[in-house]
């Protein structure tokens, strides 16, 4: 008999850990294993930020996919998904096409600009290893071309980041890092480069109490953040981002939009339906009305019962679902039933820079400053471990005291 063939798209922390687990628990006799990745890499999405300011080098955040799945084991496939045909359980790639007894899609997130005029061709967006070396580069070539005298607009100095969630303030954590040193690198005072942050509701950070949230703020603002809040960007030109009810130009030599991801355009390529860009599914992870696809991470909704609300996506979340899938699978060929999903929320911390950051841990405790930056830094080497092992977290690790 033919062993049955489970295919991961997406080797992110959701289908990174699906595959690693389910080589762990299944033998080479019992199951097939495919991984399909668009790189031979997996990055970590959660530092990309970092990348985009250049506080660190694009190669720390990544690592060999072939380093930490065993290929004789694994069949890895370096391409990109197309689309999936359920009805025929195929997927199609760029190259070729792979059939599938079992597929797992975590093919993660990607920008949201919600329609706002000319984001997607004027705006830099962070969401993936390759659109964030761009920013990096791109900012510090604007310092390079008004050092020699080439632009001489103070404006081009301006990096304007649109969105105070998560993405957007620990991406001017890092800016507000970087930016001082790109001054004294290419003799500019200062107080000619500008940092803004921009964001349309009343706050910053959502996610965080109000006290965090204003500690984040000032200790920011102290390091030449500038911040405009409840500013409604309407379009974003060539200059930048044109905000509020006065249609204000905010001009910048680099526009960044951090303001919103949705699932991978590969979901409703395929025919899933689709709510705010992600699939809602099951309480086992399955695609609704599917006996044999799980989506994961941030393709999907999984509902909190007891908030009756999803929980937010995360890398945390993506880790906990893949590990899940594995199980499931593993009960699904044993003839077991399958488990439902339930979220075990280790807290949040988001950085503001490298030696700064606010924290929620363990229900309830809070951290801010050099105790947050370091849990932050215990947090990211923890995943290191847990989504690839001993060997991501040798190789990558971030365990060098600051
Ligand atoms: C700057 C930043 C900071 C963040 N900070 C945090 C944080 O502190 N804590 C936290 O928990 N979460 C954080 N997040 C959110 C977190 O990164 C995501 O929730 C998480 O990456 C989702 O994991 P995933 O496995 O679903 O997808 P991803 O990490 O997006 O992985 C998807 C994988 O699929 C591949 N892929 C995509 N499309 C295709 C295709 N068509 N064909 C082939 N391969 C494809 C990609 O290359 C990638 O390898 C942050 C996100 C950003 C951008």
């Amino acid at each position: 008999m033919n062993k049955p063939k489970i295919v991961v798209l997406g080797a992110g922390y959701a289908g990174l850990t699906a595959t690693r687990k389910l080589a762990q628990k299944l033998s080479p006799e019992e199951a097939e294993i495919v991984l399909i990745n668009r790189h031979n890499y997996h990055y970590e999405a959660t530092w990309l930020h970092e990348v985009a300011a250049g506080t660190i080098n694009h190669n720390q955040a990544r690592y060999m996919i072939s380093d930490v799945v065993n290929p004789k084991r694994v069949r890895l496939i370096y391409d990109t998904v197309v689309e999936v045909k359920t009805e025929d359980q195929r997927v199609v790639l760029e190259n070729s096409e792979v059939e599938y007894d079992y597929l797992v899609f975590a093919l993660g997130f990607v920008t949201n600009t919600f329609g706002i005029k000319g984001m997607e061709d004027n705006a830099f967006f962070i969401q993936d290893i390759d659109s964030a070396r761009v920013i990096r580069e791109h900012i510090e070539y604007k310092f390079a071309q008004y050092s020699s005298g080439e632009s001489t607009d103070d404006s081009d100095l301006t990096v304007l980041v649109g969105g105070g969630g998560f993405t957007g303030i620990e991406f001017v954590g890092e800016l507000a890092e970087k930016i001082p040193e790109l001054c004294k690198k290419y003799d500019i005072p200062r107080n000619k480069a500008r940092i803004i942050n921009v964001e349309a509701a009343p706050s910053i950070l959502p996610v965080f109490e109000e006290d965090l949230v204003a500690y984040a703020k000032k200790s920011l603002e102290d390091r030449g953040v500038e911040f405009r809040i409840g500013a409604a960007i309407s379009e974003c030109t060539e200059e930048g981002f044109i905000v509020g009810e006065d249609n204000e130009l905010i001009k910048a030599g680099t526009s960044v939009w951090t303001g919103g991801v949705m699932g991978s355009p590969v979901l409703e390529k395929s025919g899933f339906e689709v709510f705010r860009g992600k699939v809602n599914v099951d309480a086992d992870l399955r695609l609704p009305g599917s006996e044999n696809v799980f989506i994961i991470g941030d393709c999907s909704w999984t509902m909190d019962k007891e908030t009756g609300k999803p929980y937010p996506p995360t890398g945390q979340l993506a880790t906990q679902e893949g590990a899940h899938v594995a199980e499931n699978i593993k009960n699904a060929l044993y003839g077991l039933p399958l488990t439902d999903f339930v979220f075990d929320d280790k807290g949040t911390v988001a950085s503001l820079g490298i030696s700064d950051g606010i924290g929620n841990i363990f229900n309830g405790v809070k951290l801010q400053g050099k105790p947050a930056a370091a849990m932050k830094k215990v947090v990211d080497d923890r995943t290191l471990l847990v989504v690839g092992g001993p060997k991501a977290l040798l190789k990558k690790g971030k365990y060098r005291p600051f």
